[in-house]
């Protein structure tokens, strides 16, 4: 039994459908990524499944239980969470508070110090600017803090929704590095993204979503090396 699996859902925002009977599974221990194009519906699929956007059809269903009417806080504690397209971290708040909120959900907090650690360890620098302002932290930085609020609160499965957006090349290879160590430490992960090269690279498995359709599936290795998928989004023919 797949961790997570998306069965034939459609998502509407009024009348316009952007995401038509999807299915895709996340097996425990997995990193699968969602390629696509502007607008394919990458971030649509990541908010549906985070429960912040209601289906109009179709069926998810996580560790066994049907979720697809459990709303979102709700499918934090049940070991969702999602790290949103352009971070969604509180500017006014340190990155100590960041990390706080993050383990809202939490009941039980006697872990909490091991947790930060374990935070500080992947990204020591937000150790040294533990007290900084988040909106002052660089692009980069935001983004290693938005995946470490996402981590305090102990998922099963991690979302990241374009985690390579707008960053230079040398914070882009890091935060990949980091999706692959937190993987390595247990944690399932479902990446959509446009940087198509990085993220075939990084994925045991990938589906290619165009226009709220998946077109194909396969092992990164094989979606790497089909002549379409190369032409379409890797830059070169
Ligand atoms: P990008 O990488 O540009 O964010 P995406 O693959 O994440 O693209 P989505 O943001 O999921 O794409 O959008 C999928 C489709 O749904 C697009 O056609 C978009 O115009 C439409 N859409 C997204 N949000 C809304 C909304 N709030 N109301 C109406 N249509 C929307």
């Amino acid at each position: 039994m797949a961790l997570l699996e998306v069965d034939n859902i459609s998502v509407h925002y009024g009348r316009i459908q952007a995401i038509h009977d999807m299915s895709l599974t996340v097996e425990e221990g997995e990193v699968v990524s969602l390629i696509g194009a502007n607008g394919a519906g990458k971030t649509t699929t990541m908010r549906t499944l985070a429960g912040l956007l209601n289906l109009s059809a179709g069926k998810i269903t996580f560790d066994g239980e049907d979720i697809s009417r459990t709303k979102g806080h709700i499918r934090v504690v049940k070991g969702i969470s999602l790290t949103p397209e352009g971070r969604g971290i509180f500017p006014a708040m340190t990155v100590m508070e960041n990390l706080d909120m993050g383990a809202y959900a939490l009941k039980d907090k006697s872990q909490m110090a091991a947790d930060f650690d374990r935070v500080f360890d992947l990204f020591p620098r937000m150790k040294e600017r533990r007290k900084q302002l988040g909106g002052t932290l660089s692009g980069g930085e935001q983004q290693m803090l938005a995946i470490g609020r996402a981590l305090m609160a102990h998922p099963k499965v991690l979302l990241l929704d374009e985690p390579s957006m707008g960053l230079a090349p040398q914070f882009i290879r890091q935060i990949f590095s980091i999706i692959r160590q937190v993987n390595e430490q247990g944690t399932t992960v479902l990446l959509v993204e446009q940087n198509a090269n990085q993220a075939l690279a990084t994925a045991h498995r990938a589906y290619v979503l165009e226009t709220g359709r998946i077109t194909h599936s396969g092992t990164g290795k094989e979606l790497l090396a089909n002549p379409a998928i190369k032409e379409a989004y890797l830059g070169a023919a």
